[in-house]
């Protein structure tokens, strides 16, 4: 056994937080102004600014990525069974059965652990009324061949795109693809608002709608156009999002620079496999996913114990799977036989430690656990 490290424990990640002091003059405006929410100062400035960074056209700012997709399906009026992953976390099935949709989960792609476009159009029925595809670990589905089977069949497609905030294509941002895309904007993203989250919208008038959505239907003082939900962000939030969109470049990377010490060190490691990426131009490094295969000496579940064991907190993303969670497991689709590479998968993965502070002897460290003789 190694001697267990005398350290504070190595999370898979760590909130970015600027320096607190550069928070103050924002509180100051807020207490100044006395606009705590409502589409207020800082949260209209978010929004633009949001819209410049990442290249999209319209953004509608919200509390969390959990209602952002709750609303998007409610803004799309989807009903019936939707087209999804259950190699995701939880939130992307969730908000179908909020919406009273039935999900129905295809397997994953193995070179992407994203939806497989081969397997969508079997899946299809009478009742099927949209796709909803993950950018599993923001690298891009194929959205080129999700977008053909969606206008074959005349399907809506809303992207989980929580895990995509900055991820570019060969046509910019992954963010414009399909109908609507949701971002989440939680401490333990890329960017993270404390809690957050927002809706890509192609355009301005369903981004008009959004905006009604998420304000209980107010279109006006005394009017009530639909039955919306309070899904806004508030003016600290909003404010935080400025602040820390300053820092998101170097914070990428810094990320960029530890997925490459990874992969370096851990390229030589028989049984050990890291995920490559999907062809994206701009990657965001917000996980770093590896594979423990049969080859290496340990289990994925013992060399998970064995990084536990010396204050490395690596996390299983993404087991179980959804589809193996009691509301979802009963139906026909969750069924074991159905989704063979998703289930590898999830017995195989660890996501390491990765966030912008992490030193490099931290990186080494957890190199140096996972290369080290199986009875170490
Ligand atoms: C984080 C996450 C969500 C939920 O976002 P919240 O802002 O935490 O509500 C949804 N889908 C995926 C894939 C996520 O990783």
């Amino acid at each position: 056994m190694t001697e267990p490290r005398k350290m504070p424990p190595i999370y898979v990640t760590q909130p970015a937080l600027p320096p607190l002091e550069e928070f103050i003059p924002y509180l100051q405006q807020i207490w100044d102004n006395k606009r705590l929410t409502n589409n207020g100062p800082f949260h209209q400035q978010l929004e633009q600014a949001l819209c410049d960074y990442l290249g999209v056209k319209h953004i509608a700012l919200f509390a969390n990525g959990t209602l952002a997709l709750v609303t998007a399906l409610q803004a799309m009026r989807i009903r019936g069974e939707v087209i999804t992953t259950p190699y995701s976390f939880v939130a992307t099935a969730h908000s179908l059965l909020w919406n009273g949709i039935k999900p129905v989960f295809v397997d994953i792609d193995p070179a992407t652990f994203n939806l497989d476009p081969d397997r969508i159009a079997a899946a299809i029925t009478a009742e099927t009324a949209a796709i909803m595809p993950v950018h599993c670990y923001g690298h891009p589905c194929d959205v080129g061949r999700i977008q053909e089977i969606a206008d074959n069949y005349g399907l809506k497609v809303i992207y989980d795109a929580a895990h995509a905030f900055g991820v570019r294509d060969h046509a910019g941002s992954v963010l414009n693809h399909g109908d609507l895309s949701v971002l989440s904007f939680h401490a333990t993203k890329v960017f993270n608002t404390f809690e957050g989250g927002a809706i890509v919208c192609p355009d301005a008038r369903s981004k008009r709608h959004i905006d009604h959505l998420k304000n209980f239907g107010f279109v006006d003082e005394v009017t009530v156009v639909a039955p919306g939900i309070n899904g806004k962000m508030s003016e600290i939030n909003a404010a935080f999002g400025l602040l820390q969109l300053k820092g998101i470049d170097g914070a990428l990377q810094k990320r960029k620079a530890i997925d490459a010490r990874y992969r370096a060190g851990l390229g030589g490691v028989k049984g050990i496999n890291c995920l490559p990426d999907a062809g994206e131009k701009v990657a965001n490094y917000a996980y770093f996913p590896i594979l423990v295969q049969p080859e290496y000496p340990l289990s994925r579940d013992a060399l998970y114990r064995k990084l536990h064991d010396n204050g490395i907190y690596a996390r299983r993303y993404f087991y179980p799977l959804i589809s193996d969670f009691p509301m979802y497991r009963g139906m026909p689709s969750a069924a074991h036989s159905n989704l063979p590479v998703a289930r590898k998968v999830a017995e195989q993965v660890i996501c390491l430690p990765i966030y912008p502070v992490l030193p490099n002897e931290h990186v080494d460290l957890i190199i140096g656990l996972i290369a080290g003789k199986a009875g170490e």
